[in-house]
């Protein structure tokens, strides 16, 4: 069905909350496998439906934050949303005691019960009112990034429409254009920091009442790692430590004799030729119609889904006034259909959604015929991947975007995909700081972020902008809205990176492995799933290192 048929209905709260309560009844009470299943098909239909409405409802109200009815709908699943996630958890509870689990489990497979585990213990009734608030809280953040304006050289931009300035070619433009980014961020940074003060202390709070110390095991139970902890992540951080960021600050030294500078300002960070950036050629239509071309050629898998998502209106990507930042993509369970959302601003990232988040729903859309759908339940550090290694994977066909600006292109994308590791390290390790020590103020963890700067950026230079220097974070959604989600970028971006390796060696047994990897999905574990596509766990010794070794040459110039 097409978007804008989609019809929406507000989920009946009252109704949908005896609904599950009876099904979590007949779960406990099932007397044989086939009556579980049957109550759980029951689930299916019932939350698959909730699910449908609340994405609905969401991404209208993203397209258009102006628009009253979805941000009245918005604001009812902000509340709904953490009574209906206990009420899901207490029917996990009752598949996770099931007497018939074996039977359960061959199909739904064992993640799936891992998963249940920990939503257990990252869940309890007392939390809901703090779960609401803290939506409230992330909703307050959106909309005040989204209701950015901001004025330079006689016009006036939100966020994404001021990003052609920050990279532009002519350095005295982007500099001023950064100044007026700064100078937005500091007439803001006052309530962004209340609202993340609040956030900090919120999610202590909820941590507290579970009976954890702070908020750091708590947010790895919500990011549902099931198969690795803490200490991996920080044996992975030291890896990029020791490996990335001397790679990066190499490559980062090569582009400084590139654009011709002494020293790489804040304003020079995204820039790569003197020149500029190579930009896409073609205006958000032909955009469009080259990427359907390019997945059509790519292969039978890819036509398939491409031409679906086209034929049935599933992207919305121009930039809009009240339209959000950023881009995702999300999944209407009943239509069995992925949605893209993004906003094109003429630069390299227009194509990023057509190569990143098509990569994610291209998993989406492979998975649309699985009954189970715990198989699709996938942890973010395997998203990305799938996201990820489709840039890589569509390197061949940059030309019909880029045009003369290819090579250019993939040198960019390349040295891009390697320094964002340590950026992305460096959001990590922050957070791990901001949430073990709730008690930091606002002043203090801007501190902290001017030293990680230090350690993970070492080329950069804030040209006696101290206040950027320290509150660069505050316009990076995922701090605020998803706490932990961002190294799972860097996992997989160097999960990705040995696809890359093995594409150019043999690209036809890389691709049978990522069509292979999208396929187990969640059917299996993290570390098995990666293990089954002959890709090398990010946490393995030396896994950075010899990797390193691989990328060195393709980046030398
Ligand atoms: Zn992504």
């Amino acid at each position: 069905m097409k978007f804008s048929q989609m019809p929406y209905q507000r989920t009946d709260a009252g109704a949908a909350a005896a609904r599950l309560r009876d099904l979590t009844a007949r779960m406990a009470a099932a007397r044989t496998a086939a009556e579980a299943f049957a109550a759980h098909d029951e689930y299916y239909a019932l939350t698959g439906g909730i699910e449908t409405n609340r994405t609905l409802a969401n991404i209208r109200h993203d397209i258009d934050s102006a628009d009253a009815f979805y941000a009245d709908e918005q604001k009812f699943y902000d509340g709904f949303g953490p009574v209906l996630h206990n009420l899901q958890v207490e029917y996990g509870r009752q598949l996770l005691g099931s007497p018939f689990r074996p039977e359960l489990e061959k199909k739904l497979g064992a993640p799936a019960f891992k998963n249940i585990e920990l939503a257990l213990r990252a869940n309890d009734e007392r939390l809901i009112p703090l779960r609401q608030a803290e939506n409230e809280l992330a909703s307050r953040y959106q909309d005040l990034l989204a209701g950015a304006r901001i004025e330079f050289e006689g016009g006036v931009y939100n966020l994404s429409l001021l990003r052609p300035f920050l990279t532009h070619a002519d350095r005295a433009t982007r500099q001023k254009a950064w100044a007026a980014l700064s100078g937005y961020l500091r007439s803001v940074t006052d309530e962004i920091d209340d609202i993340y003060d609040q956030m900090v202390k919120n999610r202590t709070e909820q941590a507290r009442i579970l009976g954890f110390e702070n908020f750091v095991p708590l947010g790895y139970l919500r990011m549902q790692r099931n198969c690795y902890g803490q200490r991996e992540v920080e044996a992975f951080r030291a890896q990029v430590k020791q490996h990335f960021v001397p790679f990066a600050t190499r490559l980062h030294e090569q582009r400084r004799r590139r654009l011709g500078v002494d020293k790489l300002c804040h304003y020079d960070n995204d820039v790569y030729f003197a020149a500029g950036n190579p930009a896409p050629t073609g205006t958000p239509d032909e955009i469009m119609a080259a990427g359907r071309a390019m997945y059509a050629e790519l292969s039978p898998e890819t036509r398939e889904f491409m031409d679906f998502m086209c034929e049935n209106e599933l992207f919305d990507v121009l930039s809009r006034p009240n339209k959000h930042q950023g881009g995702y993509m999300t999944y209407l369970p009943n239509y069995k259909s992925p949605f893209i959302f993004a906003n094109f601003n003429g630069t390299n990232g227009d194509v990023d959604v057509i190569t990143h988040e098509c990569g994610h729903a291209f998993q989406g859309y492979l998975l649309r015929g699985d009954p189970y759908r715990e198989h699709a339940d996938i942890g973010m550090e395997t998203a990305e991947i799938h996201s990820m290694s489709m840039e890589y994977f569509t390197y061949g066909w940059m030309d019909r975007f880029f045009g003369p600006g290819r090579d250019t292109y993939l040198q960019m994308h390349l040295e891009d995909s390697v320094t964002f590791v340590p950026y992305g390290t460096m959001v990590d390790e922050f957070q791990h700081i901001v949430y073990s020590q709730p008690g930091l103020t606002p002043a203090e963890r801007k501190q902290a972020w001017a030293e990680l700067e230090r350690q993970y950026r070492p080329h950069l230079h804030f040209a006696g902008d101290d206040f950027l220097a320290g509150a660069i974070w505050q316009r990076q959604h995922h701090i605020f809205t998803d706490p932990f989600y961002y190294i799972d970028y860097c996992l997989a971006g160097v999960v990705a990176m040995q696809f890359k390796v093995r594409m150019d060696k043999d690209r036809s047994a890389a691709w049978a492995d990522y069509l292979k990897l999208c396929r187990l999905s969640a059917k299996d574990y993290y570390l098995n799933v990666l293990a089954a596509a002959g890709l090398e766990s990010p946490f393995a010794d030396g896994c950075l290192e010899r990797l390193v070794k691989e990328l060195e040459p393709k980046t030398k110039q």
